[in-house]
């Protein structure tokens, strides 16, 4: 078994559902673990005899498309919360879905993630935070309990795994990464398709948005840190969406020496920002924790009510005293 310490109990919960309506709701602004594990598990409770629903409060991405096929995603005004049951995947905590889902949702029914800094919000919480992705942890909850996987879900789990590990570079990289997806494969994911859709349709307006960031990229914290900035009105400059910044910040850490990489997104009257680490070790969520943030120890962000003059010079104060902090404990 994959999760053994968890799998039944998921097995246990699943029972529970036939008959019953469930939303299955990813975070805002999703991303392609969030769709993918959206659309697998609103197959798989299908088939379980639950009417699951993917309940998103922004739409799927364009290159994200091919994995969400025919399901559609209902926006949160369109359903009711009386007699729902409410589950949600790759969300660390209630506010991630978005405030137009947190209008209509009071409760979580189950939680299903592999954020550290989940906040365990949900009657029953599956956070697995040795695991790449929330599609890992379907995946092996799927597995281990024996259910029918077909090659739409298939596909959905492994365009989850495939993008969350940062195409299977990223530390969480482990064993049971690719026992699973070894399986996905036989059962009908297709690497090749995936990256394709994934990685070979770009826009121009995302490499214009691309030459925006990389032109900005400055080096602070004696090198360690490098911190490309987005200004407010880019996308009407540069045509690009707010999706094509996914992967942006990664050039950012690619560079020699670099320990951490951000982008900051200047929104007017907020500032959003997001960090990279080259190691688990930097735990970028606990910098992101203090703009009220979180994630992982080497991805992770947050949004703050701040204009981008007041928050750049105490995001570089912080980002200092982080490595200060770090540097004590290593
Ligand atoms: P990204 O930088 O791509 O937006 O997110 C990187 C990771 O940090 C993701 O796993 C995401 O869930 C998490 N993250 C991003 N923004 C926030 C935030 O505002 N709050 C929390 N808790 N996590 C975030
Ligand atoms: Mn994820």
């Amino acid at each position: 078994m994959f999760y053994p310490h968890a799998s039944p109990e998921f097995g246990e919960w699943v029972k529970s559902l036939p008959g019953k309506r469930v939303a299955v709701i990813g975070h805002a602004r999703p991303d392609g673990d969030c769709i993918g594990s959206q659309v697998a598990l609103a197959r798989v409770l299908r088939q379980a005899g639950a009417e699951a629903h993917c309940v998103n409060q922004d739409g799927v991405p364009r290159r994200l498309e091919f994995v969400a096929r025919d399901e559609r995603f209902l926006e949160p005004g369109e359903w009711m919360n009386d007699g729902w049951t409410a589950v949600s995947v790759d969300c660390s905590d209630a506010d991630r879905p978005g405030e137009t889902v947190k209008a209509v949702v009071s409760g979580y029914e189950a939680n299903i993630d592999h954020h550290i800094s989940n906040t365990h919000f949900a009657r029953r919480n599956f956070v697995e935070v040795s695991s790449a992705a929330t599609a890992e942890v379907l995946g092996g909850f799927f597995f281990d309990n024996g259910y029918p996987i077909d090659p739409v879900t298939a596909q959905g789990l492994y365009v989850g795994i495939a993008t969350d590990t940062g195409q299977f570079r990223f530390p969480a990289t482990s064993r049971r990464v690719f026992q699973i997806c070894g399986r996905l494969l036989e059962l009908g994911a297709d690497p090749a398709v995936a990256s394709s859709h994934l990685y070979e349709q770009e826009s121009m307006g995302k490499m214009k948005l691309l030459q925006v960031y990389l032109a900005s990229l400055r080096m602070v914290c004696d090198r360690r840190a490098c911190i490309g900035v987005l200004p407010r009105d880019v996308f009407e400059t540069t045509g690009a969406s707010f999706e094509d910044t996914e992967g942006l910040v990664d050039y950012a850490r690619s560079i020699h020496g670099v320990d951490v990489g951000a982008i900051i997104e200047d929104r007017g009257n907020e500032v959003k920002g997001s960090l990279r680490a080259k190691e688990g070790r930097f735990r970028v969520n606990d910098l992101a924790a203090r703009f009220g943030g979180g994630g992982h120890v080497c991805a992770a962000g947050f949004t703050v009510q701040m204009t981008m003059e007041t928050f750049y010079p105490r995001f570089l104060e912080e980002l200092r005293e982080h490595f200060r902090a770090v540097e004590v404990e290593n």
